[in-house]
């Protein structure tokens, strides 16, 4: 009868990595990360240990953009569209992916408000105000959901209609310099974060035609998935006097000559979830950093004879833990099996698990199980815990930084010729190929399979070369792959 019980709990298997949506899509429902099946197409709830994963992350950026000096504020989830239409080239481009404020029964004659698809609409306005009350420079952020009716198919955390924790920082500066240093700031604030995520990250120099018109450039960062596809994951963009043109974010220079200020703005959000769990995760569930992970260890009581002795020693071994930092939980639930509780745990991707049972008593030695390899440790239990510290804070996170470049040294070939990288691209790669940054060039080259998506050139790598359309002598390296 128990068996049965139990071969009812166990295991709903996921569907091979091959399949990459499939595989995604499952392991975090079954994970518990977020829940799908909410009546709003783009839409989804996050629940409980989803959450947390997400909360830690959040507070990270938190942390690291109080350390840059960028404050944290909130602006409505109303705009009114007056405020929107203050940027008309933006609006043109944004309108269809709107959505209007409206009151639930109706009046016309009030004002047309739309819900925020972006932060600036909002904040510029306000920006325009703090200026003239002297406050330069500006460096805010808010983390917050944003709205955008999208056509395509949606994907959970990768393309929604609420995109939830989001952040934006927008900065506001007197110089051109100021603004260009405070950019690099915000690069290596994302380098950082992606450090703690352990993942492997490519970064591209957005091409000039492809940027807002009047902003000076853009550095966006790209993660390889494993079915070879590009995802852009956060920007990092210096708008020069673009939008400050569009919202008359003027301050009075030395001189008493009004000058138009210079911007910044980034942004990226759950984004950072889907490559932290694309590339960590394997046929048994999610695979979390040790920065990111709820639970950091967790301790499986094996219960047969002396489970009286046994739990002590588990807690004891758990108190231990959190008094040296580490996140550590005992399952001494008595109603599941040590087998059904490591296959939770591992679905849930905690870093270590620690078993104590009746063998590990008798030798004084204790199994540690690394989720990331799946080896199974045994150590002394006077070095357990300074074992533990060693593998959360450094063998760990190395390896699964480790195995991501390998993934994508593997998936991202360089090309000189552009048939050659679109053969590659059809069987799941992507490429790097030379060429001019020329428009011509680049449309011809996104014109030639659907669903290309040619990011820019790769920043800091060069290679003397001629471009793959023109033959153009150049240096500079495109990447180009299937996007989501
Ligand atoms: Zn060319």
């Amino acid at each position: 009868m128990k068996d049965k019980e139990k071969k009812e709990i166990l295991p709903e298997r996921l569907p091979s990595r091959k399949n990459f949506i499939d595989w995604y899509n499952k392991v975090i429902e079954l994970a518990e990360v977020i829940d799908r099946r909410y009546g709003v197409k783009g839409t989804f709830v996050w629940m409980p240990y989803g959450l947390k994963i997400m909360k830690k992350l959040v507070r990270t950026w938190d942390r690291l953009f109080e350390e840059a000096g960028i404050e944290e504020t909130y602006f409505p989830l109303f705009v009114p569209l007056k405020y929107a239409e203050q940027n008309d080239s933006w609006f043109e481009g944004f309108k269809k992916n709107l959505y209007a404020a409206v009151p639930f029964l109706g009046d016309n004659a009030q004002e047309k408000l739309i819900i925020r698809p972006t932060g600036e609409p909002a904040m510029y306005p306000m920006f325009k105000l703090w200026i003239r009350d002297g406050k330069l420079p500006i460096k805010i952020y808010e983390t917050v959901s944003s709205f955008r009716l999208e056509g395509k198919k949606t994907h959970a955390m990768i393309r929604d209609r609420e995109i939830t924790y989001w952040y934006e920082i927008h900065t506001a500066h007197k110089t051109r310099e100021e603004a260009y240093e405070e950019m690099q700031k915000h690069i290596k604030i994302n380098e950082n974060i992606w450090k703690l995520l352990c993942c492997y990250t490519i970064k591209i120099e957005k091409p000039k035609y492809e940027l807002f018109p009047g902003a000076e450039s853009a550095i966006e960062f790209y993660v390889l998935l494993p079915d070879g596809r590009l995802l852009e994951n956060g920007s990092v963009n210096n708008l020069g006097q673009a939008y400050a043109k569009k919202f008359g974010l003027v301050f009075e220079d030395a001189n008493g000559k009004k000058q138009y200020c210079w911007q910044i703005c980034t942004g990226n959000g759950a984004r950072y979830l889907v490559s932290t769990i694309a590339l960590h995760g394997d046929e048994r569930g999610l695979v979390l950093p040790p920065a990111l992970a709820p639970i950091q260890v967790i301790i499986i009581p094996i219960f047969k004879k002396n489970s009286t002795e046994i739990e002590k020693i588990a807690n004891e071994v758990a108190d231990e833990l959190k008094r040296n930092g580490v996140v550590a939980n005992v399952d001494a639930r008595k109603d599941k099996s040590a087998g059904e509780k490591f296959y939770v745990w591992d679905i849930k991707g905690v870093p270590l698990r620690i078993e104590i049972g009746e063998k590990e008593l008798n030798c004084g030695k204790f199994t540690v199980f690394r989720r990331d390899t799946k080896e199974r440790i045994l150590v002394e239990k006077a070095q357990l815990c300074k074992f533990v510290k060693k593998l959360l804070d450094e063998e760990i996170p190395k390896e699964l930084y480790e195995k991501t470049k390998r993934l994508a040294e593997e998936k991202i070939k360089y090309f000189e010729n552009i048939v050659d990288a679109l053969k590659w691209i059809k069987k799941g790669g992507a490429a790097k190929v030379p060429w001019c940054e020329n428009i011509q060039c680049y449309e011809k080259i996104v014109s030639m399979d659907e669903g290309l998506d040619a990011a820019g050139s790769i920043l800091h790598e060069h290679k003397n070369s001629s471009c793959c359309i023109c033959t153009k002598p150049t240096e500079k390296i495109l990447l180009v792959g299937k996007g989501y």
